[in-house]
Order: C-alpha cells, then structure tokens, then sequence
C-alpha cells in the first residue's frame, strides 16, 4: 500500500462522494477554523507572523541538514537504550516492525494515531501476520470499525455524524448505543481500556523528534498515547523522517504553532515526551523501546527544490479546514493517505506523478492554505510546480499526461509562436469541426477533448477575432488595405511574368 500502482481519479472519486459528506466535513471544519481564529487573535497577529516565521525557517533549516540530525538523533536514541532502525519504504518498514513483534510473541497490539502508519498500512500488515491490532484515538477507533481510511489529518471520522457513530456501534460493537457523544466515547473507553491492560506492543508515530536529547514528543488530546507508549511492555515507533527537529526551543516554536493550529488550543492536554525505554523496573514504562527511521518517498521529495518544502508540513490540518475543495468533497476523494491541499502536493511526490498526478489540478489556487499554514509552505507554488512536472516532467519525474495531450499542447504552443501558422490553423480547424458543432457549441468531442465536453459544451472555435480587428480598428483597416495592395501588386507582378513567359515560347 506504500506506491500503489493505479492511478488516484480525482475527478471520479468525487462524482461517488455520499451527498451527506459536505455538510458533515464543514461543520467540523468551521468548528475548527472558529477555535483557531479565537486563539490566533489571543496571540496578536504581531506576534503570530514572527511565530510562523520562525517555524518555517527551523523546518526549512532541518530538512536542509536532515542527514546531520537524524544520525544525531540515532545517536542519542541508542545512548537512552533504544534501538534505531531504517526503513526505506512502507514494506521494509513493515516488515521491521512484524520482526520486531515475532521475537516478542506479540499477540496483540494497541496504536496511537499515527499518518506514517497510516501510509504504509501497517494495520493491513499486521493483521494479516495474525496480531490483532487496535486503534486507540477515538477517530481512528470509529474508522477501523468502519473498515475505511482517514478523512482529515487530525480528525479521521470528521466525514461521519453522531448517528452514522451510534450506528456502527450498534452494529460492530452490539450495544445499545445513543447518538450522544458523552456516552459514545465511554463506551469507547470501555474497550479500549480492555485492550491497553492486555497489548503486547504499543506503536506509536510521533509529531516531533528532538535530534539533540533523541525524544519522541506525542501531543493529544485523548490521554491513548501514554497508555500505548507506557503499559505495554514493548513499544514501537515509525517515524517519517522529516519529523526530526534540532532541538528544544525548535519545539517551544512549533508547540505553539501546532495546537493553534489544529484545534484552536493553546496547548493540547497530553503532551508526551519519550526517551528510550524505562530505566528501571521501577520507573514503570515499556522495557524495550525501538524506534523505525521512515523514508518511503522523502529523500526523492528533497531532490526538488521547490517543492520539498512539502516536508516542512507539522500535518495541523488548517489547510484542509480552509480549502473550498476539500470542504465539498472530503478527504476520501483524494485517493491517498493525505488530503486537502497538504495530500496535492505531498501524495504526488511520495507516489510518484503517475500515480498521483490528479491532485496537484484538485485546487482552486485560491491561496486560503498557504495564509492559515502555520510553517508558510507555499502551496500554490507548489502545486503550479507540480502541474508543470505532471504535464512536462523534471528531474525527478517524466511526463504524466497522456502522448496526445502533450502533441496537442506542442503544436498549441508552435501556433501560438508563428501568426501566420495560427491564422491559417484557425481557418483549418474552423472546417474541421464543422460536423460536431451546433450553433455557437461543440457538445461533444472525442477523447481526450471528451474529458471537457463530458461536463459542459465547449464554445466553437470561430476565428473571427481578426476579421474583426481588421473591420473595427483603424491599424487593422490599415493593414488590410496594405494587404490587399500587396496582394494585387503580386498578383499583377505575377500575371505579367505568366504572360511575358507565354510570349516568349510563342515566339521561340
Ligand atoms: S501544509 Fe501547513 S496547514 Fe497544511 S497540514 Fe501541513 S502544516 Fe498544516
């Protein structure tokens, strides 16, 4: 699940989004833009721009010496007890953590909610391996239930009501459950409680790594991340390798732009700070602690120099709260792990333009992200840039557009180059398209145009503009009589040459 092979269809996903969905996903999001806009506003927008700054500057800083601190990171993971290991791509990765839990006899296992876990499917892995895996943050616990993927970074079951919960509570769980969240959740916490006392391994990702001291930080709201990370008695993070930061005061930045950010808070309830495993049995914590370096995709992300600004993302989620498009269709139409307008510039880069080369188009370009990010990626460049490497293809990437677009725009190109060959085209395409058109419209084309005509008519191509210029503007008036007395001086030039010819043989 890692590079899936077949192509993400934007456009057809969003045709089978359930009508309900756009109304779900924006109450949730406005909730969440209300909360952030009241603590934004706390904190002065003479102080946030500053604060934003600086984050995207210690991002930017870290991904440009990623390789410094992650072996500093390693370093200090290993001087605290922990075990390092690195994972070139979702399957590696996977097959770590399975090892990890076979030499432990694992049987059952409990997560925090984590996107890297998400993108590589690790719940898939493991239980397919016959380890019964379960999520602990209550969205991901409603999502596992209902056997589907995420729908928001930060709230993955933000697409479902409280009703469509009690449902499928009713009916995966067999209780009698009200549409009431307070009730919801406790019998949520019911199971999970169960399942904490009885896990072998705790999995966790991370929001941060601190190079400098090797810790974990985990922040949440639910209080699930200390119990998969302490009760068990071996734990196990997988951890993008883009989360590593510098140090301490890179973090006192980045814990006040994140819950800011992500729910309106100035600080969530928990945040955890983990440091290899316990020291002593007295100490309480996992005995054995390991933590899996994930690339899956990011090295290639920082060959682009443009668009590896993607890495800076602290995954709030404020893009998606704000974005016109994601607040229609939700997070399931994009196809991958990542929505909204972090998933358009990040699932094209970590699977590949062919795979994902919809998402970067999947914008308005209205900009709303790239103001409410917290590290100020500039998405709309990037995704520009994007569209450029789908349709041209760079350094990193060929081409993704189908052959006979990019002929098409070739030659749009060359006519647009040479006048005459775009005055003479337009006259020819004005007889071509004579059999499809009606009235001013052509309604239907063949394919690749049909992607355009399928969902509204495209106007006919009538070339008159110039026609036009030359009979209401006195330049073109101009030029038309200079044309037609060119044309009639060689005309006559020609003729008389033709006669001169013609007498000559005669009398030869
Ligand atoms: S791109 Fe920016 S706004 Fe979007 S999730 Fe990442 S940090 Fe948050």
């Amino acid at each position: 699940m890692s590079r899936p092979n077949t192509p993400i269809d934007f456009r057809a996903n969003t045709q089978a989004v359930p009508p309900q969905i756009p109304a779900s996903v924006q109450r949730a999001t406005s909730r969440l833009l209300g909360t952030r806009a009241a603590v934004v506003d706390l904190v002065g927008d003479g102080r946030w721009q500053p604060l934003r700054q600086a984050g995207h500057d210690l991002r930017l800083h870290t991904i440009t010496h990623l390789d410094h601190y992650l072996t500093l990171t390693e370093k200090r993971v290993t001087e605290a007890g922990g075990h390092v290991h690195w994972a070139r791509d979702g399957e590696e990765a996977n097959r770590i953590v399975l090892e990890i839990a076979r030499s432990h006899s694992v049987q059952r296992a409990v997560k925090v909610k984590s996107m890297a876990t998400e993108e590589i499917g690790l719940n898939h892995a493991l239980i397919a391996a016959g380890i019964e895996t379960l999520e602990t943050d209550l969205g991901e616990f409603i999502i596992q239930l209902a056997g589907v993927a995420p729908s928001h970074i930060i709230a993955p079951a933000v697409h479902l009501t409280k009703d469509d919960i009690a449902d499928l509570f009713r009916q995966k769980l067999g209780v009698d459950a009200p549409a009431e969240p307070v009730q919801l959740a406790a019998i949520a916490r019911a199971r999970l409680r169960e399942a904490f006392l009885a896990a072998d391994m705790g999995i966790s990702g991370a929001n941060f790594m601190v190079a400098e001291i090797g810790t974990l930080v985990i922040v949440s709201n639910e209080g699930n991340g200390r119990m998969c990370t302490t009760l068990p008695p071996l734990h196990v993070a997988v951890v993008g390798i883009d989360k590593v930061i510098p140090d301490l005061e890179s973090l006192d930045v980045l814990l006040k732009l994140l819950p800011r950010s992500a729910t309106g808070q100035k600080m969530t309830s928990y945040a955890s700070f983990i440091t290899g495993p316990s020291r002593s049995p007295q100490e309480g914590g996992p005995r054995e602690f390991h933590l899996v370096l994930l690339d899956n995709g990011r090295t290639r992300v920082l060959r682009d120099a443009i668009a590896r600004e993607s890495l800076l993302c602290i995954r709030c989620g404020a893009c998606l709260n704000v974005c016109p498009v994601y607040n229609h269709v939700g997070g399931h139409a994009y196809g991958n792990t990542y929505s909204g307008p972090i998933g358009s510039i990040l699932a094209p880069q970590l699977l590949g333009v062919k795979v994902a080369g919809n998402l970067p188009f999947a914008s308005s370009l209205c900009g709303a992200c790239a103001e409410y990010c917290p590290v100020k990626i500039p998405i709309p460049e990037i995704l520009i840039h994007l569209r450029r490497r789908v349709a041209e293809g760079d350094q990193v990437d060929g081409p993704a557009i189908a052959p006979v677009l990019v002929a098409g725009a070739q030659a749009g190109a060359l006519a647009l180059s040479l006048p005459w060959l775009y005055e003479y085209g337009s006259q020819v395409l004005r007889v071509l398209q004579a059999p499809l058109r009606r009235g001013d419209w052509l309604p239907a084309l063949p394919p690749p145009a049909n992607r355009w005509t399928m969902a509204r008519p495209m106007p006919a191509f009538s070339a008159s503009f110039r026609q036009w210029w030359r009979a209401h503007r006195p330049e073109g008036r101009d030029r038309l009589r200079r044309r037609r007395i060119l044309a009639g001086v060689l005309a006559v030039g020609l003729t008389t040459a033709a006669l001169r010819w013609w007498l000559l043989r005669r009398r030869g």
